[in-house]
């Protein structure tokens, strides 16, 4: 079948985006649901948006990415979503009963004007959501920012739907993680817990986009933060907020919201971030580094120091996020190498100011 598809002529192409830097709102946001327990995105637009969402996600991570959609029709693009949404809602929860659906908008209901909020209030007065089950959504245009920006949005609004003030802060760290890898967020918790300092991170893909193949199959896998969790970030004594563009917004609010003090840091990528990284660990819980993390430490500067006669000086172009760029490039300097362009697909004054500072 694909045979008879396939062109038999080669005709070179004047234009082709491959891996391209940016991709629209709804990708980012689909990957951070994917990092609660038991949830199911949701896409409120077209079934074209979720098959290429689910098709992005399940291409890069290698594991069956599940979500719902409203599928919209002719019909629902002029007189809008609301009754899809709550036909998607009731059945979602009676065919596939996860504990969260989390819904993102697209580029058509955005246009449309779907009003998440008082759709999902509907559905609650409907009785279409079972107790002790939520219904949750951030909007995501897709004509606005980027995957980084849905990112940062879906995270933002596990904050708003779940967080609640607390007065007695206990000793446990939130760390927001930012758009990373499922290995990366295992990383990440693998040094916390060297350092013995209990944390709570949201969203966590670690456990949902590389785990384990089971002899039967699980619709949702055991990993990700769980709701009993994101319920209890409120009264973590500080947030670790890792990357401005993806992880600040949701510590802000938390902040807000709870009075949970945050504090900003760039990814942990390379000498100077991770350095930053663990001493703002150090500092916040009041715990010594120990040798394991030194020695880790030791063996990456003398990696540095044995290559630097190869790299240093050398020229070099950048593209991806912002969060990871910023990272990047001041790894990059660390190694006595010189980031010269630096290009992202994801819009924003503080990359700008990042990069001036760079380069
Ligand atoms: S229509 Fe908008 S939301 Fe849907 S795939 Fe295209 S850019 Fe993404």
């Amino acid at each position: 079948m694909l045979l008879r598809h396939t062109q038999k002529e080669i005709t070179p192409r004047s234009s082709l985006a491959v891996n391209p830097a940016k991709t629209c709102q709804p990708v980012g946001a689909m990957y951070a649901a994917l990092g609660m327990n038991r949830c199911l995105p949701h896409s409120h637009g077209s079934q074209g948006c979720c098959a290429y969402h689910r098709s992005t996600l399940t291409r890069h991570y290698k594991e069956p990415v599940m979500a719902a959609t409203s599928s919209f029709t002719e019909g629902s693009s002029v007189f809008g979503g609301q009754s899809n949404l709550l036909q998607s809602i009731d059945n979602i929860f009676s065919i596939y009963d996860p504990d969260v659906i989390a819904i993102h908008t697209t580029c058509l209901s955005e246009t449309i004007g779907d009003d998440m909020v008082q759709i999902i209030a509907k559905a609650s007065d409907d009785g279409k959501i079972p107790k002790g089950k939520t219904v949750i959504h951030t909007n995501t245009p897709s004509y606005i920012g980027s995957h980084v920006t849905g990112f940062s949005n879906m995270v933002r609004n596990m904050v708003e739907y779940f967080a609640q003030p607390e007065e007695n802060k206990i000793r446990t760290l939130n760390i927001i993680p930012g758009w990373v890898e499922p290995a990366d967020m295992s990383e990440i918790k693998r040094i916390c817990g060297m350092m013995k300092i209990e944390t709570l991170m949201f969203p966590d893909t670690s456990g949902t986009l590389a785990a384990p193949l089971y002899r039967t199959k699980k619709m949702y896998p055991d990993g990700g933060v769980t709701v009993e969790q994101l319920k209890r970030v409120g009264m973590s004594s500080a947030t670790i907020a890792l990357g401005a563009f993806a992880s600040l917004p949701a510590a802000e609010r938390l902040d807000e919201k709870a009075e949970v003090p945050y504090h900003a840091l760039d990814l942990p990528i390379g000498l100077t971030a991770t350095d930053k990284f663990i001493d703002t660990l150090r500092k916040v819980a009041g715990v010594e580094v120990p040798p394991e993390v030194m020695y880790e430490r030791g063996r990456l500067v003398d990696l540095i120091c044995d290559t630097h006669q190869y790299l240093h000086n050398k020229r070099v172009a950048l593209w991806g996020d912002p969060d990871q760029l910023v990272a990047l490039s001041q790894f990059l300097l660390d190694l006595d190498m010189q980031p010269v362009y630096a290009v992202t697909g994801t819009p924003g004054q503080l990359f700008e100011r990042h990069e001036n500072r760079t380069g």
